[in-house]
């Protein structure tokens, strides 16, 4: 009772100042996304669906959903402004499928419309190769700052929640990622083509998990520090503390492997790296290029971050882009380099 209370107050002390987030649960209607094959009798909590063998199956744009609807309760229990693309299995607007261009342009729409600061897609992924697994998050390419923040946040509590391989954060063209006026990220929870993923995504309690992990990422996002216990009693992991970032220029097989002309420009490597000399994964980090050019991004799982920089001679100076922490490593850029 005085939980729920001190919560009410907290959310109304602070209602005006926290950002409108835009759920997007991927697919609906006719747009099922990706599906997945359960072992026979799986109770997912979910709305029974079966293939023409009668073997139970999990459907993406169901997963979506439930997890979006999850999210969107914990977030509205905090007093964060929310809106959700879809609320029920249909397109994006709520209304019928009719094709995949009028469903993604529904969803930006809406987020545009009113005013989201945030924007979350949920999606399950799907692979050729069964032995697919894990947790990604995807920005679009070339992602400002705050985006990159935004997505290093939500991969690190989802793979600290989910225990799934870290998969990274990863730069793709995705219309919703493309098409909208705020911070937008999208989530990969699993793999529907993964017997281990799919059997966990079929559980409740792991999208609960799940719902929470981005909800805590977005929590920390907007500054509002420890979200107290998610993911079934465990705390959020607390932020990393990068202690070091090394610069390399990147041999020349890699420099063309990254399609970067070697007469425009070079490769250069980033690694973080915490007290400890572990590398880190989804650090968000800082650029400045020799042309006063100013660039984000995020470490990978095997803690390097990739720039290209101009053959222009200055310098490149890489900083770890997180409030209190002042790690930075900087590079005398050559004119002509071989
Ligand atoms: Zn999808």
């Amino acid at each position: 009772m005085l939980a729920t209370l001190a919560l009410s107050l907290a959310a109304a002390g602070t209602a005006a100042a926290l950002p409108v987030v835009a759920i997007d649960p991927g697919h609906g209607g006719g747009d099922s996304g990706a599906v997945g094959v359960l072992a026979p009798g799986t109770i997912t909590g979910l709305e029974p669906r079966f293939n023409q063998q009668l073997q139970p199956i999990l459907l993406e744009k169901d997963v979506n959903l439930d997890v979006a609807n999850r999210l969107n309760a914990w977030l509205v229990a905090r007093g964060f402004p929310t809106l959700m693309t879809r609320t029920a299995d249909n397109a994006g607007g709520d209304v019928p499928y009719t094709g995949v261009s009028a469903d993604l342009k529904a969803r930006t729409d809406l987020a545009n419309g009113r005013l989201a600061e945030v924007f979350v897609s949920i999606h399950q992924n799907s692979a050729s190769s069964p032995l697919a697994t894990g947790t990604e998050t995807y920005v679009k390419v070339g992602a400002p700052e705050p985006t990159q923040v935004l997505a290093s946040g939500i991969q690190r509590t989802l793979v600290a929640c989910l225990g799934l391989p870290d998969r990274g954060v990863k730069e793709r063209s995705f219309y919703v990622l493309r098409n909208t006026a705020m911070p937008a990220v999208l989530v990969e929870g699993g793999f529907l083509s993964s017997a281990t993923d799919v059997a966990l995504l079929a559980q409740p309690d792991f999208r609960q998990k799940m719902a929470e992990a981005i909800g805590a990422g977005v929590f920390q996002y907007a500054g509002l520090g420890d979200p107290g216990p998610i993911c079934a009693g465990g705390s959020v992991p607390p932020p990393p503390k990068p202690k070091a970032i090394a610069l390399a220029r990147a041999g020349k097989a890699l420099t063309q492997r990254a399609g970067i002309n070697p007469r425009r420009g070079d490769l250069w490597i980033a690694t973080v790296r915490d007290d400890a000399g572990r590398v880190m994964a989804s650090v968000p980090v800082r650029a400045r290029l020799p042309n006063g050019k100013g660039v984000a991004a995020s470490s990978r799982p095997d803690g390097k971050v990739l720039l290209a920089v101009p053959r222009r001679k200055g310098n490149l100076v890489v900083s770890v882009a997180m409030p209190g922490v002042k790690v930075a490593a900087r590079a005398a850029v050559p004119a002509r380099t071989r």
